[in-house]
This record gives C-alpha cells, structure tokens and sequence, in this order.
C-alpha cells in the first residue's frame, strides 16, 4: 500500500485533532482519500512517512519559492537561534527587514509586521476603517483573505471546498459590513459605492486571486478599481499574501504597474515560518498604535528567527531577481505541454497563468475569470488527476480551488517527471 504510515497517522490524528489537521484543507477533504503525511522536505521535492519523494508544486502555499531547506536560510536561522527565541524587545533586525521590504516594495514608507496572513489582512481593514472613520468593504467573491470574521464571506478555496462559504459563527452584525462583487465585474463595484455612499472604507483584493484557483485580473479591472477608489475616497488594499516576493519583487503593484494604498503580506515574507505584514504610506501608518488610535499588537510579532528566515530569503531573491524570470520559464513551459497533452488526449482543458501561479480547469469553458465559472469545472476529474499525479510522486494542491506554486528548485527533471505523469492520465 502506498500511504500505509501516512494512513496509521492520519487515523491516529483524528482522535487528537479536528478532522486530523490543523488546517483545513490539508485533510484531502474535496479529493478524497488519505493525507499524507510528510517527513522532511529539501529542495524540489518532499518526503512522505512512507519514504516516497514528490516534486513539490505545493511550496507550503507559496513560501519555499527558493526550495525546501535552503542550505543559506537554514544557517542564517540556526546562527540566530544561538542569541534567544524570543524577546518581546524591539531588534535591530526588524528594522534591517523593514528598510528592505519598504526599499523594494512600491509606494510604502513604513511596515508593521505580523504572524500570519490572517492577521496583516485583519489588521489592514482595521487601519482602513480607522483611517477613514467608514465601516463598510468590499470583498471579491472567491477571494481569501484569511480566515477572521469579515473576511469569510465567499472566501474561496477552504470554504468553498467544504461547501460552507458563511462560516456559523460570524455574526451578522459582523458580515453586514462587507460587501461582496465578483471578480473582475467594475459593475458590480460601482452599484455598490452608489448604494453607499461614504460608506465604504476600502476595497480589498487578491491583485492576482489564486484562492479559487489562479485568476487573472482581466486588463482594466485593477486600474478601475483604482480610480473608483480615489473618486469616493476609499483605500484600495492589495492582499499579496500570495503574490508578495512572488510576482515580482514589488509584488503585483510592480508587476502590474498599479499602486495600492495598503498592501499585506504573508508565505514568501517568512521564508517558511510564521510571519505576515502589511504597510502603507507614512500618513496612514502613523494611525496605528503606538503612534496613532488604531490598535494591533503581538507578543511574537517580529520574532528573531522568522525575521531571519525571512530576511534571508528576501535576500536571496532580491539579490537574484533574475528568480523570476526563471520560475516563470517554468510555469510558462508547464502550463503550454501540458495545454497540449491535454489536447492530444482530446480532454477538454483551460489553463490560467499569471507569472509563477497556475491552474489546471477541467472545462470546455474558454475563459475562467471569476469564481461562478471556477464552480462550473469538472472537479471530480480534477480529483481523480490531483490523485494520478500524488500516486506518480507529483504534489499538487488538493481542491480545483487552488493554484500550483512553482519553486526555482523545479528544473527540467522535475517538469519531465511532472509531464510524464499527465501523459498518462486517464479521463
Ligand atoms: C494564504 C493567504 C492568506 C492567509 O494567510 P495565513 O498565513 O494562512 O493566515 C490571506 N490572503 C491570501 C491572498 C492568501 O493567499
């Protein structure tokens, strides 16, 4: 049996923790079948408990964009580890992190960092709210923005996999003031300022959405977004927990030449361990606290060894920003062989790729660019492909919901090894 210590391990977990996980989707919920569980990683591949490798498209969701176990980060974080854990004191690295985040990213003077995604999205609609003294946001259908109260309003791939996108538990005092649009419809966004008026403190958005599968922003849409903004006097907020350090060094607002007025981070900043931020220009940041009124703190924010981790890592890319050019090439190359595979195989297919995100559709729609038409895709033929792929030591995201992350360890072995087994995939 392939997943037989995977297996024992997960039926043990499940006594212990919810549904065996401590997120989610990494329960295989919506594919079916068992876990697994994982040993060890490095480079381009992880180790499962039954001693098969697998080439990792996976990257934990996004922050191994250099390979697992980066000998340069691993030796950074273990020389820091030497000096203490934790102090709860301010450090000089995080202002050494900070120069360099603010250095490379556009249009922000001042970071704040945080221990999770979550919190750099929770806290950003925080500062935005108290900065324009309104209530109101407007979130995307499919998009995620971590998982507090506001944001779990059609939230994309966790929740829309499970099939319960309004979370019990958040009050409807809570969620009447987000207010969703779909993906990529202006429309929609005006209708909304127009119901309410001074009402709405920002938009928020994934510049580029990879929570409902990766889903390109159609040429426009940003900029309106934008504009719409500065007509009401609303914040426009760009969630690049994902695309932060990954579309570009700058993130999307680089990439796609659009400036936001708060951007979060999270995955690449840390390096792999547990770090989020958000930032913006002076004038807004100097509304949180210590400065100004707006309240956020944390006992471990900041934390020496993930600023480490991830000081290293964002050094590594930023020295080398030839990186994403390469892991483009890659994306770029999976995404035309296996469009072909897939033709020659006569299975009806559409592939979304913006940079180093990509999904794979079973469709025979021509374009996926909002959430309704992800929800329309074959997804029990992309079960039985996520499995094909795992049986043949290949590590995709496990839901129709998600977005193949590709690493600069992934190099031509790897994507050989990757095409050989979508050529032998049966529909
Ligand atoms: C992953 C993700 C989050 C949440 O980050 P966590 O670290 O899991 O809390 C928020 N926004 C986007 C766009 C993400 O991809």
């Amino acid at each position: 049996m392939l997943y037989q210590r995977s297996s024992a391990l997960f039926k043990d977990a499940q006594e212990y923790i919810p549904g065996g996980v401590n997120s989610p989707v990494r329960a295989f919920k919506s594919v079916g079948g068992t876990p697994i569980f994982i040993q060890k990683a490095e480079g381009a591949y992880i180790y499962d408990e039954d001693g098969r490798a697998y080439v990792d498209y996976i990257n934990s969701w996004g922050p191994m964009i250099i390979g697992h176990t980066d000998p340069r980060v691993l030796n950074a974080t273990v020389e820091q580890m030497k000096n203490g854990f934790s102090f709860g004191t301010p450090t000089e690295l995080e202002t050494e992190i900070a120069k360099l985040i603010t250095s490379v990213v556009p249009n922000i003077d001042m970071v704040r960092m945080v221990n999770s995604g979550t919190e750099a999205c929770m806290s950003a609609i925080r500062l935005a709210r108290g900065y324009t003294n309104r209530d109101k946001i407007i979130k995307f259908e499919g998009c995620y923005h971590g998982h507090s109260d506001s944001f779990l309003i059609k939230a994309g791939s966790g929740a829309a996999t499970f099939g319960n996108p309004n979370s019990p538990g958040v009050t409807q005092g809570t969620a009447k003031d987000t207010l969703l649009a779909e993906y990529n419809n202006l429309e929609d966004v005006k209708t909304l300022f127009e119901q309410n008026k001074d009402e709405i403190a920002a938009i928020i958005v994934e510049p580029i959405a990879g929570n409902m599968g990766c889903i390109v922003p159609q040429e426009g849409f940003l900029e309106g977004l934008r504009q719409i903004c500065n007509e009401n006097g609303a914040l426009l907020i760009f969630d690049e927990v994902m695309t932060g350090f990954r579309q570009a060094m700058g993130g999307t607002q680089e990439r796609l030449n659009i400036n936001a007025d708060i951007v979060t981070f999270g995955k690449v900043i840390g390096g792999g361990f547990p770090v989020g931020a958000f930032a913006a220009r002076r004038e807004i940041m100097s509304h949180l606290a210590p400065l100004g009124p707006v309240y956020q703190a944390g006992t471990l924010s900041g934390n020496p060894i993930a600023m480490r981790a991830g000081f290293t890592t964002l050094n590594i890319i930023n020295n080398d920003r030839a990186l994403f050019n390469r892991i483009d090439q890659v994306t770029e190359t999976l995404d035309i062989e296996i469009a072909k595979i897939f033709e020659e195989k006569g299975i009806p297919a559409h592939i979304n790729r913006l940079g180093s995100m990509m999904s794979v559709f079973f469709t025979e729609q021509t374009e996926i660019n909002n959430f309704t038409a992800v929800t329309k895709c074959n997804h029990e033929r992309f079960n039985k492909f996520f499995h094909h792929l795992l049986t043949n030591e290949v590590y995709i995201a496990p839901s129709g919901y998600e977005t193949w992350f590709i690493s600069d360890a992934i190099k031509d072995a790897e994507i050989n090894k990757t095409l050989d087994a979508v050529k032998s995939f049966e529909a």
